[in-house]
């Protein structure tokens, strides 16, 4: 039963909610109730920008079940310009001419179907961000 829960994040995820720390600054993403740096409880909320370079990815050619479809697809870690470190699926480009410091944007976009019952997931994948 991992639907209700994703659909109930998906806000958060959407929006890239973070929290900045009211204290030293550290932004936590995803929102933390403890800053992990400095241990205030403090928090103003801000939306990341989404944009980042990719920082290393690695390229996957077998797919877990429910990504069948989606082979070969690259899966990197990007630096945002907050600072923030996200992993996720680079899409909207060959994956094969993807390198390092490319510049990347979150988009919101379907990650898989869940098995049998067909329910549609989504979340954020990463793009080419070619400055639109
Ligand atoms: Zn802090």
């Amino acid at each position: 039963m991992q639907v209700p829960r994703h659909w109930r994040e998906i806000p958060k995820r959407y929006r890239l909610e973070a929290a900045k720390c009211s204290q030293c600054g550290y932004i936590a993403f995803p929102q933390r109730l403890i800053c992990p740096e400095c241990g205030a409880a403090e928090f103003e909320k801000i939306n990341l920008s989404g944009k980042g370079k990719l920082e290393t990815y690695t390229i996957i050619r077998v797919a877990p079940e429910g990504f069948g479809d989606q082979v070969p697809y690259a899966i990197g870690m990007i630096e945002l310009e907050e600072g923030v470190r996200l992993m996720g699926q680079i899409t909207d480009c060959d994956p094969e001419t993807l390198k390092i410091g490319d510049h990347l944007i979150a988009k919101f976009r379907r990650m898989r179907e869940e098995g049998e019952s067909g329910v549609i997931m989504y979340g954020y994948k990463f793009v080419p961000d070619v400055g639109v």
